[in-house]
């Protein structure tokens, strides 16, 4: 239990002995009523000094209607009624108010303590300490203290300290609490690993390629730390909500306080009556089941999504999700695995091996799934050649001086652009052209499959309401209709450039319809302008890539489309627990207020009634946390 906690419990221990020992004092009758008034205000204080020190410090920021200062102003009203001529002292009941509030704020605080744990406890990825080897020796240290190109050894149940690729031994990585997958990922010498995950069974040894802070696992506890910060429409709502009802409540309290007896004829004798209905009033009008409930259920749906390896960055995504009507896919890595191979070579000027040579080359520092293939496709590295002044031009391709010569790779926009004279290829795939000094070198035909889940990513997309999935890729129009069939989507577009897919972006969102977001799905190579002009932005495959993690409002560690469909589905049922919260609360509210106008709900268990409400609210919103695959 915190600190504070444990303090407030205490603080509701005393005042309980108190509010029985003053009870019996109040009994034998031998104390006039301005020395009991003064007996009662101990245990006021000692249990309510903190709200009205809050309430005070909110009116002097000019917040005037907060739900301190409706405690204050009420429990104050109670002790003071006493003094009223005709009046019966209600001392009592002001303390015992008081007690209410502060008991129901402890379940509060220990509620919203849990939800915050289990997502913490879910997202256990915080390493605690790394085996370095220095000078030989292995030592253990915090990992805070651990440098690029040190070499950590992680032994079989420990997780990952830190980034880095593997120098020695083979193993498998349980991923879960990075990925929401279960499968674990083999790694052998050469392979990235990333912080967070767990060693299952050899002992490997790693280079460190990346300081602890900038690690995989510190940057998801960061970015899930900041998720609360981006405040959804809803949770706007109820500040907004707040601003209007309370002074709209206070008005109407001052109205319950003196209408009635003004019209009652007998002034004096029905105020003090209806100034404790009016008190009561105040007391349940407290909008907290709201405000607290609605923050939380976002808070557990952004954990809920952080379970299965979805980062969204805040709430306010969330809710832009839950309302998708169209959905961007980028086709390279993001619907098609991105890795390519290469099925056919046609050189028009030198040899196969040669032209293969050259693409390679080039393609040395891209980290374009293209260029991958094409380095894979040539290995033999190490020779003598010279690569300078390497250019890349999104969308198009790469231009490198090789050995003295400029040679050019990548599609036909590029070869008209240096003037080659490009043959066309009858076979089906991605064409990747070559040009030295501006003269056609052949071309190389590399094809790449669509991920396994692609299909059903869209089929389940349409399933959860999304009216129009669209594609926009780089690629030529034969490959991309050849996978818009295959996967059933609704539109695509292609041969375009970065700024290409922004104008067709601008162009759905124009035509998305109304209350309707977008989200665009990439992969996060060459489409970061997209990424932040869409409604939300989603990029996959983030797993040691820090260019994907900052560009994109969500994130999903591993690159599975259907990852978004779950994720869209995980919105919605936020959204509907948000709703029924809000519902729910407003609802008991408005019944207690009129019960307390009447003056048949006492003033305890008004307070008692809300807190019932604030505590079923709260368990109500931690249902968001749990949504199935
Ligand atoms: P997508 O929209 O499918 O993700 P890109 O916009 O990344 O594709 O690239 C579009 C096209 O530009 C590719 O199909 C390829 O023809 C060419 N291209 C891009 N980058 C490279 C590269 N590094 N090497 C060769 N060609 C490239
Ligand atoms: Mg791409």
């Amino acid at each position: 239990m915190e600190q504070e906690t444990r303090r407030k419990w205490i603080r509701v221990a005393v005042t309980s002995v108190l509010l029985v020992g003053l009870k019996i004092v109040e009994k034998s009758q031998r104390f006039p009523m301005l020395v009991l008034f003064l007996l009662y205000l101990v245990p006021y204080l000692v249990i309510g000094y903190d709200v009205l020190a809050e309430a005070w410090e909110e009116i002097r920021e000019g917040e005037v209607f907060s739900e301190d200062f409706l405690m204050g102003i009420a429990t104050i009203g109670a002790l003071a009624i006493g003094f009223l001529p005709g009046a019966k002292p209600e001392f009592t009941e002001a303390v015992f108010v008081m007690l209410f509030f502060q008991v129901g704020e402890i379940f509060e605080d220990m509620a919203e303590d849990n939800s915050r744990k289990s997502i913490t406890q879910l997202m256990d990825i915080r390493p605690d300490s790394a085996n370095v080897e220095r000078e030989g020796k292995i030592l253990v240290v915090d990992p805070g203290e651990v440098a690029v190109g040190e070499t950590i050894v992680v032994k079989p149940g420990e997780k990952v300290p830190m980034d880095g690729v593997v120098v020695e031994g083979v193993s498998s990585l349980d991923t879960v609490a990075l990925t929401g997958e279960s499968i674990p990922r083999e790694v052998s010498v050469g392979d990235a690993v990333y912080s967070g995950c767990v060693n299952q069974r050899g002992l490997i040894r790693v280079q460190v390629s990346k300081v602890f802070g900038e690690s995989t696992a510190s940057k998801i506890l960061e970015l899930v730390e900041h998720a609360s910060e981006g405040k959804s429409h809803s949770e706007r709502f109820i500040t907004r909500f707040a601003r209007v009802y309370t002074p709209v409540v206070v008005v109407s309290a001052i109205a319950v306080a003196f209408l009635p007896p003004l019209f009652s004829g007998d002034f004096l004798a029905s105020f003090s009556i209806w100034l404790i209905r009016a008190l009561t009033f105040l007391v349940v009008s407290c909008p907290c089941a709201l405000v607290i409930s609605v923050p939380l259920t976002f808070f557990s749906g952004i954990g809920c999504a952080s379970k299965h390896g979805i980062l969204v960055k805040g709430s306010n995504y969330l809710e832009a999700l839950s309302k998708a009507g169209v959905v961007v896919f980028d086709k390279t890595g993001t619907l098609t695995k991105g890795v390519f191979e290469v099925t056919a070579v046609h050189p028009s000027e030198m040899d196969e091996t040669q032209l293969l040579h050259l693409a390679a080359h080039v393609e040395r520092y891209s980290t374009h799934p293209i260029a991958a293939s094409l380095r894979a496709a040539y290995p033999h590295e190490s020779d003598t050649c010279t690569v300078e002044d390497v250019e890349e031009i999104a969308g198009q391709g790469v231009r490198a001086v090789v050995n003295g010569k400029v040679v050019c790779v990548g599609n036909t926009r590029l070869m008209d652009a240096v003037g080659a004279q490009w043959k066309p290829c009858e076979k089906t795939g991605t064409i990747i052209h070559v040009a030295v000094d501006g003269v056609y070198a052949g071309h190389i035909v590399i094809s790449d499959a669509i991920k396994s889940d692609s299909k059903e990513a869209i089929q389940n997309l349409k399933a959860e309401g999304v009216q129009r999935t669209v594609m926009l890729t780089g690629d030529r129009k034969e490959v991309a209709e050849s996978v818009a069939k295959a996967l059933g989507l609704d539109d695509w577009h292609a041969g375009l450039l970065p700024a290409g897919k922004v104008d067709w972006v601008e162009k759905l969102l124009a035509s998305k319809g109304k209350g309707r977001t977008l989200a665009f799905v990439g992969d996060g190579i060459n489409d970061a302008p997209v990424l932040a002009r869409a409604d939300v932005g989603i990029a996959m495959g983030a797993m040691g890539s820090d260019a994907a993690i900052d560009a994109a409002d969500v994130v999903l560690m591993d690159d599975r489309p259907s990852k978004i469909a779950l994720v869209v589905r995980i919105a919605r049922h936020t959204l509907a627990i948000a709703k029924e919260n809000v519902v729910f609360a407003i609802a008991v509210k408005v019944a207690v207020l009129i019960l307390a106008a009447l003056g048949l709900a006492p003033m305890w268990l008004a307070v008692f009634a809300d807190v019932g409400v604030m505590v079923l609210a709260v368990l109500n919103a931690t249902r968001a946390l749990k949504q199935r695959a």
